[in-house]
């Protein structure tokens, strides 16, 4: 995907938010940030191919097994953007808080285009987890797996 889409949403004169760009990488950054905007949401953000993949998701991301969420897949962020926190201004993209809600690695199990499987190794989640693809769109499953 890269920044394009990323980049185009956002006027960085006006929103603190990283430009960023992509980086050759091979960390394994995992976050979740908070996100107060007109709807609360959590961003879910995996390192990945130089960017963080990013995956919407609408409710409290799931701490135990048998807890499936909705993971909506939003425009590749910027590494950068791992360690963003603050306030995106009214009448922009994404307006509202964004406050780091778990953060730390992940490792890659399993990856192919509907499925990943990874552990999280952060300080609310832990273990291993699965995003699923379904329908051949943006919605994923996300769900703790052990
Ligand atoms: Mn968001």
């Amino acid at each position: 995907m890269g920044l394009e889409e990323y980049q185009r949403k956002r006027n960085f004169e006006e929103t603190s938010e990283p430009k960023g760009e992509v980086k050759p990488s091979d960390g394994k950054i995992y976050v979740i940030q908070k996100h107060q905007a007109r709807r609360l949401h959590y961003d879910l953000r995996l390192e990945m191919d130089g960017v963080l993949k990013s995956w919407a998701v609408p409710k409290t991301p799931p701490l135990e097994k048998g807890v499936k969420r909705l993971a909506v897949q939003v425009e590749d962020h910027p590494i950068d953007y791992a360690n963003f926190e603050g306030v995106i201004p009214e009448g922009h993209y994404g307006a509202g808080t964004v406050e780091i809600w778990d953060k730390g690695t992940y490792t890659l199990k399993k990856r192919d285009e509907n499925k990943i499987v990874f552990e999280i190794h952060g300080q609310k989640l832990k273990g291993e987890y699965c995003l699923l693809r379904f329908k051949d769109d943006k919605n994923w499953l996300f769900f703790k797996t052990k």
